[in-house]
């Protein structure tokens, strides 16, 4: 069958890759047509997707996938704005507030950020959670208010419209509950379909690797953002990838409301130095790939002046202020949510913290109330856990390794073993870990 002869019917598909065979291109279109249509149930494409998750894809058939899945809704252009499209994404983490800070430092030096991002998934948080404890905030912008806000302050911070790229929401939501999230083919066409139908040019990934990310081990990661890098590049838009550690929380705050107001930290200059790191890495690479400066190290100034000299604070309040947020919150974090109840964790010995799970922190902050177990859950801004050690820092007995924050009395008592368990100490201090591991342009 030539690459666009007669597509195979839904069950032959299924049949196909269930049995290893290759799809060719009409096959997928058909395919994400007809889903998006509604024609193909739920129950064939989680069976399609249990498929690939076994058999994987070729470079070919993912990226067929990724461009029917972009085509599946409306696709933006943003050619009037002054200033290169760009946008980074995270494969998502523990504790990981890079965007918030992210998207005013880099427009402050004169690139066009429309960042959108999603909702809490399973133990990792989500940024358009985290944005909406700020009073007044909302994210769900129209196409229109989106171009007038872009066209004004050169940054937006938003969820996915319901017109782009609807093929990834549904998928999306059926391989939340359906145990087909960590594929590498379906996370790149999930990832690359809404970035490339939002008119995004120049695309900084921070892939995630280790417990508390969805690619445990460095070679999987290494393979995903490989296939990111490739298949965007081919599918039109300039894509790198910075891989970076994910096996313990980044940063001290895991919530909404405090993770918030860590990222606003690193506007400030006063962030923790492994957040400020990430940060800094990832709107560095943003620069330099939009052509805004020649090398990382001229990159990494521009953003350093921007932060010293208050122009990326400025443009947080006008972000802020654009989207209905009460600006003061960028100075006086104070005025964001509190939780009625918190406990401290206290160390039952001295020594080194060796570890900390970010796995089981991101869970317990979940079961706090910061993040949901069914799609329609509401969340509980002020909820979380605040980390006080880091891992590496010496700790003695009974002093607090955290504060738990919740809406009920009655959670605190039900995470407070979690969080201790999470937090491993030793004898001796652990070898540092670098956050930033490697970064791939192509
Ligand atoms: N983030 C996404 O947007 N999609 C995935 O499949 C995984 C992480």
């Amino acid at each position: 069958m030539s690459s666009h002869g007669s597509a195979r019917s839904v069950p032959e598909i299924i049949a196909t890759k269930r049995d290893g065979g290759t799809l060719v291109e009409a096959d997928l279109h058909r395919l994400i047509e007809s889903f998006t249509a509604g024609t193909t149930p739920d129950y064939q494409m989680t069976a399609f997707t249990m498929a690939v998750y076994f058999q994987g894809m070729t470079f070919d058939e993912t990226v067929a996938l990724t461009t029917a899945m972009r085509d599946s809704g409306k696709t933006l252009k943003f050619k009037s704005l002054q200033g290169p499209i760009v946008d980074k994404h995270s494969t998502g983490g523990v504790g990981d507030k890079a965007t918030i800070a992210l998207a005013p430092m880099v427009a402050s030096c004169g690139a066009v950020v429309p960042t959108m991002s999603g909702r809490g998934l399973g133990h990792t948080g989500g940024t358009l959670d985290k944005l909406e404890s700020i009073p007044g905030f909302h994210v769900g912008l129209s196409e229109d208010a989106l171009r007038k806000q872009l066209a004004r302050t050169g940054c937006a911070l938003i969820g996915q419209t319901n017109e782009l790229a609807p093929a990834d929401r549904r998928l999306y939501a059926l391989r939340d509950v359906t145990a087909t999230v960590e594929s590498i083919p379906l996370i790149t066409a999930s990832i690359l379909s809404k970035k490339l139908a939002a008119g995004i040019e120049h695309l900084v990934l921070d892939v995630k690797v280790g417990r508390g990310a969805f690619m445990k081990t460095f070679q999987d990661a290494k393979a995903l953002a490989k296939s990111l890098v490739r298949v965007g590049r081919t599918a039109g838009t300039q894509v790198s990838a910075i891989l970076t550690d994910m096996n313990s929380p980044l940063g001290f705050a895991v919530g909404n409301a405090i993770e918030t107001a860590e990222a606003l930290d690193v506007l400030h200059g006063r962030g923790p130095d492994d957040v400020t790191e990430v940060t800094f890495a990832l709107g560095a690479e943003m620069l330099r790939s939009a052509g805004i400066a020649k090398s990382e190290a001229s990159a990494r100034r521009r953003l350093e002046s921007a932060v010293a000299n208050g122009d990326a604070l400025a443009k947080m309040r006008e972000l802020v202020r654009a989207q209905g947020g009460d600006p003061r919150v960028v100075d006086e974090p104070d005025r964001l949510p509190k939780a009625k109840y918190r406990a401290k964790v206290a160390a039952s010995q001295s020594g080194y913290v060796r570890d900390i799970d970010a796995q089981e922190v991101g869970r317990a902050s979940m079961r706090l109330g910061a993040g949901r177990t069914r799609a329609e859950d509401a969340v509980d801004p002020s909820a979380g856990v605040l980390l006080h050690a880091q891992r590496g820092d010496q700790v003695e007995s009974g002093q607090p390794l955290a504060t738990l924050y919740a809406a009920k009395r009655s959670l605190l008592a039900q995470v407070r073993g979690q969080v201790l368990d999470a937090i491993t100490i030793g004898r001796s201090k652990p070898r540092k870990r670098p956050r930033i591991i490697e970064t791939l342009r192509r």
